[in-house]
């Protein structure tokens, strides 16, 4: 299903006002200036599901843009599944043969590229050793996606080395700096909503995919929508569904899929599958990559949202969630400390238990829950959505073309 397109007037009535008037102002400045995004899948995960939506607006703000796409061989995508890891402080090996794979799938499709861009924003370690190919004309920005507060030196200086040569660095948090010979830049992350993610959805609409899914419509919902990776910690939201359990009548939901350059997905939905041993209130759903309207309507019919994560760059599901009026339970790790406003829009946990104890809260609380949840919308919409990533792109541009 393609996502229906809008056109920047379409937000007016959304985005905090001043911020569409802005948007045209900055435009403006960077007039036929032409843009290049790199990441390294087209579906599956949060870079994608943003360049999908930012891509067109750009366009229609009179920016030439386009999105090229690294794809690279069964080694490639575990090396830099490994790399991701190591940036965000795991353990790995890393042999020599992998660091020669990355260099040598990056020079290969780079050299198939054109890169006559402006300006260009290179996202994640994927491709960021295309910067041997920038032209002397074009500014290059890398983006970072990840949590990279606590990085593996060893990789990290690897990957540095290229990073170093760009115009500048885009971290998703103050805490993800390093120390770099280079301008870093603070830009978050955003939703769009207007997407088949976001939109409102009728009730008509929710009950039909609660049913395609046998999800009772009469039990309050727990939710988690995630890759089915580690840093998740999916088997902890289990664990703390368990303990709920207990004491509350409930069901969870696992709603996941997989990244095309995320190799491990299928190693984690078997240990969830594992662990959810049989339990007819635990769903677990390995959806496709479109599955939009399926994953809107699942979080707008959840009672709790979590997102119990160990490590997160920011956290788009916990976005998505709150700006459908959900209070988010959250890993107190990385953006998800800067979009949870604890107490306020939701809670930070650290632990299985304390994530039981806030699901319960919430559970045994619907009004404070709902006062949540009107918050955590109001939040979203003055910090999260897409239009003010657009505005931070814009100012982006005339800051490396040295525009006044
Ligand atoms: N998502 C999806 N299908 C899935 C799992 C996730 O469409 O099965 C979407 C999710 O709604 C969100 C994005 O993928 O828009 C995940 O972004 P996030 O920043 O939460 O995590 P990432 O996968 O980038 O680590």
């Amino acid at each position: 299903m393609v996502d229906e397109k809008f056109t920047i007037d379409s937000y007016r009535d959304i985005a905090p006002h001043g911020v569409i008037d802005l948007l045209y102002r900055l435009a403006e400045k960077v007039q036929g200036k032409s843009l290049l995004h790199v990441n390294s899948t087209r579906f599956g995960g949060g870079v994608a599901e943003m360049l999908l939506r930012l891509v067109p607006l750009f366009n229609e703000l009179g920016i030439q843009t386009k999105w090229d796409v690294i794809t690279g061989t069964p080694l490639f995508y575990k090396t830099t599944k490994r790399f991701h890891n190591a940036l965000q402080g795991d353990e790995q090996e890393i042999t020599p043969d992998m660091y020669d794979e990355y260099k040598v799938v990056n020079e290969k499709i780079a050299s198939e590229l054109s890169f006559d861009t402006d300006v260009a924003v290179i996202h994640d370690p994927q491709p960021a050793a295309f910067i041997n190919q920038k032209p002397e004309h074009s500014r290059w920005v890398w983006r970072c996606h990840i949590d990279i507060s606590m990085p593996r030196r060893k990789v990290w200086n690897f990957l540095k080395e290229y990073v170093s040569r760009y115009d500048g660095a885009i971290f998703s948090l103050p805490s993800f700096a390093q120390k770099l010979p280079i301008p870093q830049y603070l830009i978050y992350p955003s939703i769009d909503p207007l997407s088949d993610k976001n939109k409102e959805l009728s009730d008509e609409v929710i009950n039909a995919v609660l049913a395609k899914y046998n999800i009772p419509d009469d039990k309050p919902m727990i939710l988690q929508v995630s890759r089915f990776d580690n840093f998740k910690d999916p088997l902890g939201v289990i664990k703390a569904y368990k303990i709920v359990k207990k004491y509350n009548e409930c069901c969870l939901v696992l709603a996941g899929g997989s990244a095309a350059d995320d190799p491990e997905g299928m190693e984690v939905l078997n240990a969830v599958n594992n662990a959810a041993d049989h339990d007819n209130d635990i769903h677990v759903l390995d959806l496709p990559p479109d599955a939009n309207i399926e994953i809107n309507a699942l979080q707008r019919a959840a009672a709790v949202v979590l997102q119990k994560s160990t490590k997160e760059g920011f956290g788009l599901t916990v976005a998505e969630a709150m700006w459908k009026g959900k209070p988010v339970i959250g890993g107190a790790v990385g953006g998800i400390t800067l979009q949870i406003i604890y107490g306020e829009t939701g809670f930070t946990v650290n632990s299985v238990e304390g994530s039981a104890y806030r699901i319960r809260y919430l559970l045994n609380n619907p009004l404070i829950s709902e006062e949540m949840g009107i918050k955590a919308k109001d939040y979203t919409r003055r910090n999260f959505l897409i239009t003010r990533h657009l505005c931070d792109y814009l100012a982006l541009m005339v800051t490396v073309l040295d525009i006044d």
